[in-house]
């Protein structure tokens, strides 16, 4: 059998017509940059977030660059993330000259772990970014008191995090800015690249709705140095149609994760594998279905052989990549993101998995198991 990490043609057969149809409006039209259909697209995913502006841009790394922007974050500043992320999380704050200062992550959620916050702040301290990683939001409450007493913003990397929530509150107002990522392989995929901030402070709005554009506001008018970073009008006429199926497939994430979880809870030899755990309070929207293995690049080679596609999520943390080299870190610093990188993987969880293909999946984690 065969089951691919995520297959997007999948989803795309069922929107087929309906995305063909918003593409072609816009050819017609004529009309790719900025415009009413991004501005429409804005409006919709604001009210879904329940944000009161959205600010559609060219990249996720460019909404955790935007942010950043406008909160004035420059060369000397510091801005405390985890290692154990993707890459842009970190490099949007080296771009700016600032430093990415990590702090360690939870072992059981792979988010930033609160309790080791306030001992990295220093007077040079100016936000902090914690990643609703794999799609569950990390602790705010936790975070957002100690940013409320030593003044500090607080950006959500919520990239793969769209429609998750905290309480009642959904990633993207549960700090001063949330950051999202259309990739193709994020839980809403445009046909490209582009990505989106939600905020409620009218002063960050307007700010980043100027930066994106060189920083102008009249045309050839520039009141800061910003750079060109839109959503163009293709990818949200394509993002509009997708948005309306957001609630559905997430469900089927979600469904899907149950169903693995009774799986493994029935299977003997696969006892070995750590499911992720939701945090209280927590709607999980799973983007990755990511576990805990021993023997793990072993048994992604069998999985591999047996037509089962996985990934490592991340594979190096960012304290010992070599592009980081300069700011000191060796193996140790941070244990519980290097222990991470060394044992996660994760499984296909895109809603259109099957229950054949889900226990294909498990048998064959259990066979390897068995044999080893
Ligand atoms: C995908 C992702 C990004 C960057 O998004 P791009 O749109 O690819 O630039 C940033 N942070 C995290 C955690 C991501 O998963």
């Amino acid at each position: 059998m065969n089951v691919p990490l995520l297959d997007l043609k999948a989803q795309y057969r069922v929107i087929k017509s309906e995305v063909m149809a918003a593409i072609e409006a816009v050819c017609d039209e004529q009309g790719f940059v900025l415009g009413p259909r991004l501005t429409a697209f804005e409006e919709a995913t604001a009210q879904y977030i329940g944000s009161r502006y959205a600010i559609g841009c060219a990249s996720g790394s460019d909404a955790l660059l935007l942010s950043l922007m406008a909160m004035g974050v420059k060369a000397g500043d510091e801005v405390i993330t985890i290692p154990f992320t993707f890459f842009a999380t970190a490099g949007a704050v080296s771009r700016l000259g600032a430093k990415p200062v990590f702090v360690d992550i939870q072992p059981d959620t792979f988010n930033i772990d609160p309790a080791l916050i306030e001992r990295a702040i220093t007077p040079r301290t100016k936000a902090i970014i914690p990643v609703h990683l794999f799609g569950q939001c990390a602790d705010m409450a936790a975070i957002n008191e100690i940013a409320k007493r030593k003044k500090l913003y607080v950006i959500e990397d919520a990239c793969q995090a769209i429609g998750a929530s905290q309480g009642n509150r959904r990633a993207g107002v549960l700090g001063d800015t949330g950051c999202f990522s259309f990739f193709p392989s994020k839980n809403l995929g445009g046909f490209g690249d582009g990505g989106l901030i939600t905020t409620n402070d009218k002063a960050l709005a307007d700010s980043m709705a100027m930066l994106r554009v060189h920083g102008s506001q009249v045309r050839y008018l520039h009141e800061a140095i910003g750079f060109n970073s839109r959503l163009d009008a293709l990818q949200a006429a394509v993002l509009q149609v997708k948005l309306k199926y957001l609630d559905q497939w997430t469900e089927g994430r979600r469904r899907n994760a149950e169903r693995y979880r009774q799986l493994f809870a029935q299977t003997k030899h696969a006892a070995r594998v750590t499911l992720p755990p939701t945090a209280p309070g927590n709607f999980h929207v799973y983007n990755q279905f990511t576990v805990r293995v021993p023997k793990r690049d072993e048994l992604r080679t069998f999985l591999k052989e047996k037509g089962v596609g996985t990934e490592v999520y991340y594979p190096l943390p960012m304290h010992l990549q070599n592009c980081y080299r300069d700011l000191g870190h060796q193996k140790g610093s941070f244990p519980l993101s290097e222990r991470a990188a060394e044992e996660v993987m994760s499984l296909p969880i895109y809603p259109e998995l099957t229950e054949a293909q889900q226990s294909y999946v498990v048998e064959m984690i259990a066979e390897f198991y068995k044999r080893s």
